[in-house]
């Protein structure tokens, strides 16, 4: 059996989720990745993580697919089993997502339930799924987003899911303490993916605005990020638990 750590990212194959990736093998962990549809881009984070030094798997997921998540176990204990001689991971990373904007008025039941699904029941759920997975001591990071603190017109229903999540995710840190499972926020503010792709691209003075609303003056990178949820999954980080960590480059302050 490995001696390494292993990581589940959901969302690894692109942006934040894949510097996570990264940044987790070059502290010494392996990991899993998960993708939804860009197989490509996920088998290309498999070969960064190697680079690193760790062991990757990509194994598809659509977090939408609440029923699918059984299925998702299955495969994952295989590809732990058949390529680590384990059937635990320490760490569940819950990243995957995609940004929707619209106002109050504008938001479709359709839109909030894709929301709903991916953002917080999928959330939800797949670590409902996978607490038998998760080896004790070990740590869930769920990904929210700065506009969780403050509000913007335009995203109340994602919004609100990443509220969510931050309420789910003491919860769990209460509920597994027991088993010394920390469970913690990372709440990321704008950043420069393809999350944001066509809003950079369809209104460019967009990322001015940003930049002059952030105390660092700049928008994010996904570089920005994937080395703090890398941090939490090591045992300097063991004491931090049932926390909302914002990093924004200081965003509102
Ligand atoms: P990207 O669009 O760059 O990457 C999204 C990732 O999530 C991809 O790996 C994608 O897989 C996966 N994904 C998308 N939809 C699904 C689905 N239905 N089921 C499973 N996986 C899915 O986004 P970011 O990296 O920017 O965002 C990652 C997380 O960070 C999200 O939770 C987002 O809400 C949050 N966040 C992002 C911010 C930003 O400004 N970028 C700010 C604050 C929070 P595939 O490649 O197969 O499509």
């Amino acid at each position: 059996m490995s001696t390494k750590k292993i990581a589940l990212v959901t969302g690894g194959s692109r942006g934040l989720g894949k510097d996570m990736a990264i940044n987790l093998a070059k502290r010494g962990l392996n990991v899993v990745i998960t993708y939804n549809s860009n197989a490509k881009a996920a088998l290309e984070t498999v070969e960064l993580i190697e680079k690193e030094g760790g062991n990757g798997i990509a194994i598809q997921l659509d977090a939408r697919n609440i029923k699918s998540f059984v299925g998702f176990k299955n495969s994952l204990t295989e590809e732990l089993q058949s390529k680590f001689n384990t059937s635990s991971i320490h760490y569940l990373i819950n990243n995957a997502g995609f940004g929707h904007e619209g106002s109050v008025a504008n938001t479709t039941e359709e839109a909030f339930d894709d929301l709903m699904n991916v953002h917080f029941k999928g959330v939800y759920f797949l670590t409902q799924t996978l607490l038998d997975t998760l080896a004790d001591g070990g740590g869930i990071i769920n990904i929210s987003s700065g506009l969780a603190r403050f509000s913007l017109p335009g995203y109340s229903a994602y919004a609100s899911m990443k509220g969510a999540i931050e309420v789910y995710t003491r919860y769990l840190a209460k509920e597994l303490g027991a088993r010394k499972i920390k469970a913690n926020t990372v709440a990321p503010g704008a950043i420069n993916t393809d999350f944001n792709k066509d809003r950079f691209e369809q209104a460019p003075q967009v990322v001015d605005i940003i930049a002059s609303l952030t105390a660092l003056g700049r928008v994010g990178e996904s570089e920005d990020i994937g080395s703090i949820v890398a941090f939490l999954c090591t045992e300097d980080a063991a004491w931090i638990n049932g926390q909302r960590i914002e990093a924004s480059g200081g965003m509102f302050v």
